[in-house]
């Protein structure tokens, strides 16, 4: 099979219709933009967030441009425990009967400390949103995600996440730990029809790549919407036999 390139991918304007994909993080950043254009490629998404007003904003500008309707789940992953997930599976199986994708795309920088330094806290939260919820969330939809015909699981990875870098604490192992658990759901799952990939989104200019490089020159960045071509790609049927990767965006 051919690498995938980021920069040669063409998807085909119809690529995700009738596919169900939910977004976590879908109301800022990059998983605003990928939700955008899943929608806009066909999909009927399933937005997550922990801030209500942010989900509206894009699910009105979903239905104005005559895309398919979505669905809003307003959850704050910090605080959702077990019976959270088991409701949202409920949900989704109740409006639709099946998932076809599921994009982790939600995350937290924490701090950028030394670890001798590391608050103990942070660490818990950052590896608990980054890591430990992808994870159950997955876990709880397997089921639905079995439903589907042409399944993708999607993580996302980080540059940091292959290769450790002084001051990224907790975030930079919760990345190693998201490659590890993508790979190890895909080893397990590759007799099925549900594949399981990472994506690295690389330098985007979002809150988070600001909170990071405070000094930096936003123009200099590239915007979500130049980034999503891993996103479309995994998520579509041109990846059909594609798991256990992880890809770069750029
Ligand atoms: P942003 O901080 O811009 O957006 C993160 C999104 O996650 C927001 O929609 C936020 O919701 C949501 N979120 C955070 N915490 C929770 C929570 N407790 N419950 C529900 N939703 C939550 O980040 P990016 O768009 O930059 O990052 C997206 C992903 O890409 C992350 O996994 C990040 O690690 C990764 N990444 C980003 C890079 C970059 O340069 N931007 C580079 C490499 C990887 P709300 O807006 O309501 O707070």
């Amino acid at each position: 099979m051919p690498e995938f390139n980021p920069h040669n991918y063409v998807p085909a304007e119809n690529l995700l219709e009738g596919r169900v994909i939910l977004v976590t993080g879908a109301g800022a950043g990059i998983g605003r933009a990928a939700a955008m254009t899943f929608a806009k490629h066909g999909a009927t998404v399933a937005l997550l967030g922990r801030t209500l007003r942010k989900l509206e904003t894009i699910y009105d500008e979903i239905i104005e441009a005559g895309y398919p309707r979505p669905s809003l789940a307003p959850i704050d992953l910090g605080k959702a425990d077990g019976p959270t997930f088991f409701e949202l599976a409920d949900s989704i199986r109740n409006e639709f009967g099946r998932l076809d994708g599921l994009l982790h795309n939600a995350g937290i920088l924490g701090h950028k400390t030394p670890l001798e330094h590391y608050d103990v806290k942070t660490w818990a939260e950052v590896m608990h949103i980054n890591l430990t919820v992808p994870f159950v969330m997955t876990q709880t939809l397997l089921p639905l995600l079995r439903e589907s015909k042409d399944a993708s699981v999607v993580f996302t990875t980080s540059s940091v996440g292959r290769k450790g870098r002084a001051y990224w604490g907790a975030y930079a192992v919760s990345k190693f730990g998201t490659e590890g658990l993508s790979q190890t759901f895909a080893d397990e799952l590759s007799n099925e029809n549900i594949r399981v990939n990472c994506i690295n989104p690389g330098r985007t200019r979002t809150a988070m790549r600001k909170a990071a490089y405070p000094g930096e020159d936003p123009s200099t960045v590239p915007a979500p919407e130049e980034v999503l071509g891993p996103y479309l790609y995994l998520l579509g049927p041109d990846s059909k036999d594609v798991t256990g990767q992880s890809l770069d965006a750029q």
